[in-house]
């Protein structure tokens, strides 16, 4: 799509040059041309009409919990699309014939924030992802999972807005599921995922909390505390990313100010004011480290905005 030189006609609740980082978990990144807030699906479609008319590009971030803003920034509209808390006026609950509850929610909602409300109403299914710090949109994007669950084992259909305005309705199958990564949504830019619909099981509130509390302290005792996108690189076949950096001996290898976790290798933090190219150049030397030494390829987990790539191997 060609950038439009001037954006003739402004909207209400676009602002000009927004920075970015402060809407990401790492903290890092440029500003956008252009950025918004929507709370819910009509607004982002409202928004992503306008970017449209404008000939602007646009994206959807969420949390921004997975991904490293260029420090250049975005030449676009971005369009973020997150509540704070689950809310129940957002939330439809509905008993099916076959004794499963169907939960439609905006995407926009948080997904550790709907875990809780659902496992408070005894119903049971997404315990596990009671720690993902990101909205249920950017979870369905990626195929978000933890404790060999994922959004791909409770989708049932993904309502989609693309580019040119057209609505869609997406059934699980046709999402083109696997390990961290849905071919159907991956596209990134001009496509907004407007709200989910989960299929989950009557459970016990009980032992759906007991659940979540068990998975807290996993993450307490695995995972670094800081500025972070989670994981940046997938786990290879049958293997751990983080077990390969740090057999390599990267653990706590930094370039200015990003590191590479010394509590799991797997994580870059942001220990002050790192930049995107930093966290690159360490991402390009854990690959090209286990590349040499197990010839192993990993490939990024995080979604990288504007114009980062890594190394070819
Ligand atoms: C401490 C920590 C722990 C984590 N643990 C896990 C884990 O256990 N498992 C796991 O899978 N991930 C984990 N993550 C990564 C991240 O939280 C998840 O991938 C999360 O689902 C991303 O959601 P988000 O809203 O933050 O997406 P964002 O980072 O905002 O966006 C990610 C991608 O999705 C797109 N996107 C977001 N929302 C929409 C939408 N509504 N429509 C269209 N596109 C959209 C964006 O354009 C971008 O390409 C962790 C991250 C952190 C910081």
């Amino acid at each position: 799509m060609t950038v439009a030189r001037s954006v003739v006609a402004s909207l209400d609740g676009v602002q000009e040059k927004v920075p970015l980082a402060p809407f990401t978990t790492f903290g890092i990144g440029g500003p956008a041309r252009y950025l918004a807030v929507a709370q819910n699906g009509a607004a982002v479609e409202r928004l992503a009409t306008w970017a449209s008319e404008q000939q602007l590009p646009w994206l959807v971030l969420g949390r921004g919990s997975n991904v490293l803003v260029d420090d250049g920034g975005y030449e676009g509209l971005v369009i973020i699309f997150r509540r704070r808390e689950a809310q129940a006026r957002s939330i439809e609950v509905n008993d099916l014939r076959d004794g499963s509850l169907r939960v439609r929610a905006d995407a926009g909602t948080s997904l550790a924030g709907l875990a809780r409300w659902c496992s408070e109403r005894g119903l049971s299914g997404l315990e596990w992802a009671c720690g993902i710090p990101g909205t249920l949109g950017g979870a369905v994007t990626g195929n978000a999972g933890a404790y060999g669950s994922s959004m791909s084992t409770v989708v049932h259909t993904v309502e989609v807005l693309s580019d040119g305005g057209r609505r869609c309705s997406y059934p699980s199958r046709e999402l083109g599921f696997s390990y961290r990564h849905s071919v159907t949504l991956a596209k990134g830019e001009g496509l907004a995922v407007l709200d989910v619909a989960l299929d989950l099981k009557r459970g016990d509130p009980e032992s759906s909390a007991a659940k979540m509390a068990w998975y807290s302290q996993q993450r307490r005792n695995s995972q670094p505390k800081g500025r972070s996108a989670g994981c940046v690189f997938r786990n290879p076949a049958g293997g751990s990313a983080g077990a390969l950096i740090e057999a390599c001996g990267l653990k706590g290898f930094a370039i200015g100010d990003a590191v590479i976790s010394d509590v799991h290798a797997n994580f870059i933090l942001n220990r002050g004011q790192a930049r995107a190219e930093e966290v690159l150049r360490l991402m390009n030397t854990a690959r090209r480290r286990v590349f040499e030494r197990f010839g192993v390829r990993l490939e990024s987990e995080i979604r990288f905005i504007g114009p980062l790539s890594l190394e070819v191997l």
